[in-house]
């Protein structure tokens, strides 16, 4: 059993409850505007290209056998061109390149090498209540791979969470219910035509399958607060309202916007339309936390 894993980051606090690990899987089923892992969407293995950390030493236009790098000039003249119609994503140059100035996003792993990876930390899951998150690009994308994982570290006694987006069919959270302990999941607006409008796709079975996981397993609910998109007070109370009438809930967190994601836009050549938009911060958190305290859950806002 294989997938195409984008990274496995240890010592992860924020995928779940104590020291998890979390492996991103690569591919997604929305195409959020907001997005900030654009590595993520597509499930292909991608290159992602860091001009300002080339030091010139040409090992990648050495080792790329398609003509996308090459050599032109010659002696103190040279450098490199790029053709990057001619690229097809092989990596070759990324694993030549020491200084991260290409870098490939996607690997195809086995279940074993994940596991040898994410069991490296099984202490530190026992003494935190920490264990392992499956997430992505979309942790469903992947079905069978994302379920070998979550039924391997059952296997080996590890707690395991997965983060979702709900869009997939619901025969496939059936299948992955009886290994996972923790469901950490988006709503990330309520009105279906703007989610239509923001994430490519309508709501109405992402919400009916929230509430079935809610009848299943515990749950942590999560809105990425996006501006212009859903933050206001209004918005977050309207997702709030539903959350109230869901079970399982451990809490309702609100994820204010991280402009992070920027530089992968850059090096993967896309455009970012929320280029330059801030966090939100004051009075505009203030506001939001109440609206999401309607919920009558416990709240956290990251
Ligand atoms: S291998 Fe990396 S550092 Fe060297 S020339 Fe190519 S991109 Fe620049
Ligand atoms: S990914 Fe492969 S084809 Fe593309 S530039 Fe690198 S070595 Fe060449």
């Amino acid at each position: 059993m294989r997938g195409i894993v984008t990274d496995i980051m240890r010592f992860s606090l924020k995928d779940g409850p104590g020291i998890r690990t979390t492996v991103f899987l690569k591919g997604c089923n929305m195409v959020c505007k907001w997005c900030h892992n654009p590595e993520t969407l597509s499930i292909n293995p991608q290159i992602l290209n860091y001009p300002e950390r080339c030091i010139g030493c040409f090992n990648c236009a050495r080792a790329c056998k398609h003509g996308s790098i090459v050599i032109e000039g010659y002696g103190a003249a040279s450098r490199l061109a790029f053709y990057t119609e001619k690229c097809i994503d092989c990596g070759a140059c990324a694993d030549v390149c020491y200084t991260g100035a290409r870098v490939m996003s996607g690997k195809e792993m086995t279940v074993d090498e994940v596991m040898a990876e994410v069991s490296q930390d099984v202490n530190y899951y026992r003494n935190s209540g920490g264990g392992v998150t499956v997430s992505g690009g979309e942790a469903t994308v992947q079905p069978e791979f994302t379920l070998a994982i979550l039924e391997s570290c059952k296997k080996s006694g590890i707690s395991t969470a997965i983060e979702t987006n709900m869009l997939a069919d619901w025969r496939v959270f059936e299948q992955l219910i009886p290994a996972l302990d923790l469901v950490m999941l988006d709503v990330k607006l309520f009105d279906s035509d703007a989610h239509r409008k923001w994430t490519g796709v309508g709501n109405g079975r992402i919400l009916e399958n929230v509430k079935k996981m809610s009848a299943c397993l515990p749950i942590i609910v999560r809105t990425p607060v996006i501006p212009d998109v859903n933050d206001t007070a209004g918005e977050i109370g309207k997702i709030a309202s539903f959350v109230k009438g869901l079970d399982n809930v451990e809490y309702y967190e609100l994820l204010l916007y991280n402009p992070l994601g920027e530089s992968k836009y850059q090096a993967l050549g896309m455009k970012n339309r929320f280029s330059g938009r801030k966090p939100q911060t004051g009075e505009e958190k203030r506001l939001l936390t109440e609206a999401a305290q309607a919920c009558g859950k416990a709240v956290r806002v990251m």
